[in-house]
């Protein structure tokens, strides 16, 4: 187990002790929100680009932790009770740290590396080796340089196998997490265009990629990757297992495929290995090949061929969804171990629109760990995250988990909790369900699950926080951030997103109407939240809410002053616009001396801030117009701000504005449709966030000359396909996309729409794609880019995504 004294901590890597108690740390903690065990944990500050975690130290001083890993170029509070070890650079020193914890371990730790396929091949080779071995692994995709360090603390004796994925994204990365992993044994899954802006060629991201096996024994690799082969051949005292289904590979294979089911030849040194697979698709194939052949290196893979035709749909993804009763449902069925636990229910206790939080838990399937102490320690989690109620599934916890948490309710399979299912009601609770796939939850799921139609919105939470990083990295440290969440997020979701905001510390939120805040409000978040356009007779609401207004005009500003009135003790925050060109809402230049008198007159007056919106900052052709509008908005805002002896927020940029005109960045920023994935600057690091989805239902023949759909528009004029799908204008699809404007991808195939687009039903034309009747369809995403769709009907992305209707259902998911 991970156990050391704070002096040893200091000696190992050469870092500064101050402190009294050199008590014995088992944890490293790096994220001040989750929950641990203060009295056996150390909190690691890092001064990330994002977030300083020196900055926390205080707050969780006041929780009762005591030992902190700090940084000696930093500021940090110093208290007298606590132990600090204070090192020149704080990742370094923990990095050098669990070098000396993995050395401790003689047992073969395979190292996994690649653009692709590296969670699967690690999921995978847990799943077949846990049979044979007492395996330790990477949680999820933890790779990165905190990643890895925090997956290899959960080295421990009583394994005898280790599985460690390491992801790089620029030069120099690798050597470092090598240092660590230190992997005996090497796979490197392919190479494809992934961070590939970091690289001058896919050369050097190959080379950069290949440090990890430096010290390998055995590298494991697919030669028709024809510059992995090259680089592998460099390795000295490296033995090579290439496999390849170009003719002469070392190892030589060769798939077929039926029905759904792949049979698999590899040929090697005068022997042949065959197995099967569940999966046809390539990547599934490589994947598999990769697990197989690492068998062969290890030398057990006779023993284990049987498995593969059992390998698992790995699900990656966490996924959030409504519920019946205003319940929301996390499902997560990537395996149940006890780390994957951990994050659930971390996920579980962000979620804030429920009081109640319910976990609908499976066996636990982890190896290496007597059942008792798992399910003590599972217990103490569930304490820990304040679950209001628990029911657990399976024979191992009804009778393990029952003596702690009596008050659950147990069941011995899936198949008995529902045919007791009538008798819990699920209501106003955010239930996680957490199940090892063999307990088939989904069946539950269904049940609680809101029936809506099967086109879907998925919305993929990572994108979210990766752009709100990337537009993070225009602005300068004590730049503050509002995200505009109107319009139901830009249609991405209420709730859901503001959690996401809150949890990674935005600093403002900002919504339209009233009742848009009021929601949140509903839902838990505590974040500030102005609301851009106050309706009137609302103000009292508004107060009532602790939603701030925006005050855009003198009948406004009225309303405002007769509350202030009411509530002589009390002081409002509100927010001042002012046009400098939208002429939509906003004080007019002219109107600016007259507020500026009468401000300082309302005695409960707070102005938290004063701002403006461009016109153009997305369009070069506006450059001049925007430098104008930010110069104009310069002097206005003084003749306000000037009144006032206190300190007033200035802020002006969009998105747009943000990535165009960081200079002028001020105290706060706006971001709206970047966050939702559009970038003024289509840079890569903007990702798309929604996939638009829904699937064939019908499927005809038709002949020359007849027509489809609505005032016979869709004419066929040679025998075709056509494919029907349930998503029509009513779901959001305009109507402007139809008679082959638009497309939509159907098996990796954009195939036209045909006809006009009905209110519920949209046809296209499938005559050259192979399609049968369920196949998943495209409608917007990656591939589809929200913002081609829009130019294609003349109009802005925005519309776009704010126009998809309520009744497509919407499942974030995290990955
Ligand atoms: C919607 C809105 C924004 C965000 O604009 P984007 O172009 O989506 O970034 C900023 N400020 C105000 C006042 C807005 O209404």
């Amino acid at each position: 187990m991970f156990s050391y004294k704070l002096s040893d901590i200091s000696k190992i890597t050469k870092s500064e002790y101050a402190g009294k108690s050199d008590i014995y740390i088992n944890h490293i903690q790096i994220d001040s929100r989750t929950y641990f065990d203060v009295s056996q944990s150390i909190f690691l500050a890092i001064p990330g680009k994002q977030h300083n975690g020196h900055s926390y130290i205080k707050d969780l001083y006041d929780k009762g932790c005591r030992n902190f890993w700090v940084q000696n170029n930093q500021t940090y509070p110093q208290f007298s009770d606590a132990n600090y070890i204070i090192s020149k650079n704080v990742i370094d020193a923990f990095q050098c740290l669990i070098s000396n914890f993995r050395s401790k371990f003689t047992f073969p730790i395979i190292g996994i590396t690649g653009s692709n396929g590296k969670t699967i091949v690690k999921e995978w080779l847990y799943h077949i080796c846990k049979q044979e071995y007492s395996v330790v692994r990477s949680p999820r995709s933890f790779n990165s340089q905190i990643g890895v360090p925090l997956s290899l603390m959960l080295l421990d004796s009583t394994n005898n196998f280790g599985i460690i994925e390491a992801g790089i994204s620029e030069l120099n990365e690798m050597v470092l997490l090598e240092k660590m992993i230190h992997p005996t044994i090497g796979i490197f899954t392919n190479i494809g265009d992934a961070h590939q802006e970091n690289f001058k060629s896919l050369q050097e991201k190959v080379q950069e990629k290949m440090k990890l096996f430096t010290h390998t024994k055995k590298l494991i690799y697919c030669s028709d990757y024809e510059i992995i082969h090259a680089e592998a051949l460099q390795l000295q005292n490296t033995k090579l297992y290439s496999w390849g289904f170009a003719e002469n590979s070392m190892i030589q294979a060769s798939v077929s495929s039926k029905g759904s089911i792949s049979y698999i030849t590899l040929h090697w040194e005068h022997k042949t290995h065959s197995f099967t697979i569940p999966f046809t698709d390539k990547a599934s194939v490589e994947n598999a090949i990769h697990c197989f052949v690492t068998l062969i290196a290890i030398g057990i893979s006779d023993e284990t061929t049987e498995y593969f035709i059992d390998l698992p749909q790995i699900a990656m993804r966490l996924e959030l969804k409504s519920g019946k009763n205003n319940c929301t449902l996390i499902n997560d069925s990537y395996n149940s171990d006890f780390q994957s636990v951990k994050i659930a229910l971390e996920f579980l206790s962000q979620q804030k629109q429920n009081n109640n939080k319910t976990l609908l838990l499976s066996d636990v399937k982890q190896t290496g760990i007597p059942l008792d102490e798992l399910y003590k320690n599972i217990a103490d989690l569930i304490n820990q995250y304040s679950i209001s109620r628990v029911i657990g599934v399976g024979t191992d916890i009804s009778k393990y988990l029952k003596t702690y948490i009596p008050q659950g309710s147990y069941y011995e399979s899936t198949q008995a909790f529902l045919t007791h299912f009538q008798t819990h009601v699920f209501r106003d609770e955010t239930i996680l369900l957490k199940a090892a796939r063999e307990f088939q939850f989904e069946l539950i799921a269904k049940q609680i699950e809101n029936q809506t139609h099967q086109t879907v919105l998925d919305i993929n939470l990572n994108a979210i926080v990766t752009n709100l990083h990337y537009f993070k990295s225009y602005l300068q440290p004590k730049t503050k951030i509002m995200v505009m969440v109107k319009a139901f997020s830009y249609g991405s979701g209420s709730f859901e997103i503001a959690n996401i905001l809150q949890h990674h510390r935005v600093d403002y939120l900002a919504v339209a109407f009233v009742d848009e805040g009021v929601e949140l409000r509903n839902a838990g978040i505590t974040l500030p939240i102005v609301v851009m356009n106050p309706e009137y007779g609302m103000m009292n609401q508004l107060f009532e809410y602790n939603l701030e207004p925006n005050i855009h005009n003198f009948s406004v500003l009225q309303e405002y002053v007769q509350i202030c009135e009411q509530y002589p003790e009390k002081t409002f925050p509100i927010h001042i616009k002012i046009d400098t060109g939208m002429a939509r809402y906003g004080f007019s230049p002219e109107e600016i001396p007259l507020l500026s008198k009468e401000l300082p007159l309302i005695s409960n007056c707070k102005i938290a801030s004063v701002f403006s919106h461009l016109v153009g900052s997305d369009e070069a052709r506006f450059d001049d117009f925007t430098e104008t509008q930010i110069q104009l908005f310069k002097t206005l805002s003084k003749e306000i701000t000037k009144q006032f002896s206190y300190p007033i927020m200035l802020h002006i940029l969009n998105s747009a504005g943000i990535e165009r005109f960081s200079q002028h960045q001020f105290d706060m920023v706006r971001l709206g449709i970047g966050l939702y994935g559009i970038s003024s600057l289509n840079d890569e690091n903007c990702m798309n966030i929604s996939t638009l989805k829904t699937f064939v239902s019908g499927i005809r023949e038709m002949q020359t000359g007849t027509t489809v759909g609505y005032s016979r528009n869709g004419k066929i004029l040679k025998p075709s396909i056509i494919g029907v799908l349930p998503i029509g204008y009513a779901d959001g699809l305009s109507r402007k996309l139809s008679n082959g404007v638009g497309s939509v991808i159907v098996n990796k195939v954009e195939v036209p729409i045909i006809g006009n687009i009905c209110m519920d039903a949209t046809m296209i034309d499938i005559t050259n794609v192979d399609v049968s009747l369920g196949d998943e369809v495209i409608v917007f995403g990656k591939e589809l880019p929200i913002s081609v769709m829009a130019k294609k009907i003349g109009t802005i992305p925005y519309e776009i995504i704010t126009s998809v209707s309520r009744r497509v259902k919407r499942i974030y998911y995290f990955e």
